[in-house]
């Protein structure tokens, strides 16, 4: 079968890999130079997923440090601990491109760099192939990877139910710099990692990272607009507060978007499949897009290999088994945010300063490895609960409502008709307003 992907994003590249060792003709289509693949920094990838799909560190990666979250107006810092050998990898994106893409050419894929795919072709409800310079290609399949704001997905015919743009809330609109450090100034002893949730009251976070490679790693996030008299004030307001931060930047000094929303509720149709960004698959607030677009990716080129076929049913086996492996939890992280977001800052401000949520508390909702809560744990939230009881009871509200969703969410029509796929979408959509 002939399959091309747009984009050399992970999970393109894991994909190709995985079809090409199926014997699949694939081609990828990537629009970057050799080498410039992805962003110019390191990203954060959980440790567990490189044994799990056999994949090598980089050698050039670190593992990355304790973080600590700091409510707004606060100066009382929430840290998280976590045990070395359980710590993410500090991964440089363009190593990391270039290794996905070199096992992806030994395994028969072949890689067009500095190739823009311009368009779609589309015949009725179905995705025939792509436009490349004024060239038509046909293929048995496209995998769009080609990031959050796909202008493959945008352009799909409605009949195939696939949601075309993120809403406004969806989308985390980021500037990231990696700046020298200033002479003579001392280095941070205990903020090594430091995030400001809504700094300013602002939608959003900032963080200052302190790296090993000697950079003061600089975010500027928020939800929805983000100007660049707002970055540059953000950034004066970290200075003030770390006078490390130097005038200079060393590497990054960019924008980008992260969607930060459940995943498609459709991500394929006849011809076309999404992966990756292209299918919202961060998980919001947490991040960890690497991680999910590489399972996604080998998910996807098991299911086509293990049929033998691209048709749609078979596509929708690899939604179904995304969604049972890794989506559902999605749900209930969205859930949240939603609720976090509107929170007042007094009442952030309180949850993490008196203890209400503790690092063992961040590290269950983020899968990692928190201890058991006790009857006197319970006990202590109560108390502390009773103070602020219309917010927290509110969060419960949100919990009870993520888990409701998170249950909607696993029971994806395991089988493709379109009607009872419909129907579970409408489900998901209206908990989201939509
Ligand atoms: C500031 C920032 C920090 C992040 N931190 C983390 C983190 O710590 N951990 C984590 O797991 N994730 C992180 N992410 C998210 C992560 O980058 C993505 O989830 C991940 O890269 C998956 O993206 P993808 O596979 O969809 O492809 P992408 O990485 O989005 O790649 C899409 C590719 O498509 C190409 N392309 C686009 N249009 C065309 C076209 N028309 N023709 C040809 N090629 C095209 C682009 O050039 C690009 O190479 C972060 C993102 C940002 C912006």
């Amino acid at each position: 079968m002939k399959i091309i992907v747009i984009g050399a994003g992970i999970g393109g590249l894991q994909s190709a890999k995985v079809l090409a060792e199926g014997g699949n003709e694939v081609v990828v289509y990537e629009r970057s130079s050799q080498g410039k693949i992805s962003y110019d920094w390191r990203d954060d990838v959980e440790y567990t997923v490189f044994d799990e799909l056999n994949i090598p560190i980089p050698s050039d990666s670190h593992r990355v440090q304790n973080v600590s979250f700091l409510a707004p107006n606060s100066d009382k810092p929430l840290f998280i601990y976590q045990d070395e050998d359980k710590m993410e990898w500090g991964v440089y994106r363009h190593t990391f491109g270039d290794m996905l893409a070199r096992r992806a050419i030994e395994a028969g894929a072949e890689i067009k760099y500095e190739t823009s795919v311009d368009s779609l072709i589309i015949e009725g409800d179905s995705v025939k192939g792509v436009n490349v310079a004024q060239e038509q290609i046909f293929a048995d399949l496209v995998i769009d990877c080609s990031g959050m704001d796909s202008k493959f997905r945008a352009s799909l015919p409605e009949s195939m139910g696939i949601e075309k743009q993120a809403n406004w809330d969806e989308a985390f609109n980021v500037y990231r710099a990696h700046f020298n450090k200033r002479e003579g100034e001392p280095e941070p002893e205990k903020y090594r990692r430091l995030v400001y949730l809504k700094p300013e009251g602002a939608l959003g976070i900032s963080w200052v990272v302190c790296e090993p490679d000697g950079t003061e790693n600089i975010l500027i996030g928020r939800i929805g607009e983000l100007t660049d008299e707002e970055i540059d004030e953000s950034i004066a307001k970290l200075r003030e507060a770390h006078p490390i931060i130097g005038d200079d930047i060393v590497y990054g000094g960019r924008r980008a978007r992260i969607p930060i929303r459940y995943p498609l509720t459709k991500m394929v149709g006849n011809g076309y499949v999404a992966i990756g960004d292209s299918a919202f698959m961060t998980i919001p607030l947490i991040g960890s897009g690497i991680a999910a677009s590489l399972r996604a990716g080998q998910i996807l080129g098991d299911t086509i290999n293990a049929d033998g076929s691209t048709k749609v049913e078979t596509l929708w086996k690899y939604q179904v088994k995304y969604y049972q492996d890794i989506a559902k939890e999605h749900f209930l992280v969205d859930c949240m945010k939603r609720k976090i977001l509107v929170a007042d800052n007094d009442d952030i401000k309180y949850v993490i300063e008196s203890g209400f949520i503790t690092e063992d508390d961040i590290k269950m909702l983020t899968g990692g490895e928190g201890g058991k809560m006790t009857a006197k744990d319970i006990c202590k939230k109560l108390r502390l609960a009773v103070k602020k009881l219309p917010f927290i009871l509110s969060v419960v509200g949100a919990l009870l409502k993520g888990v409701g969703t998170m249950n909607k969410a696993k029971k994806i029509p395991t089988v493709y008709d379109e009607k009872k796929i419909a129907k579970w979408q409408a489900k998901l959509q209206k908990v989201f307003g939509k």
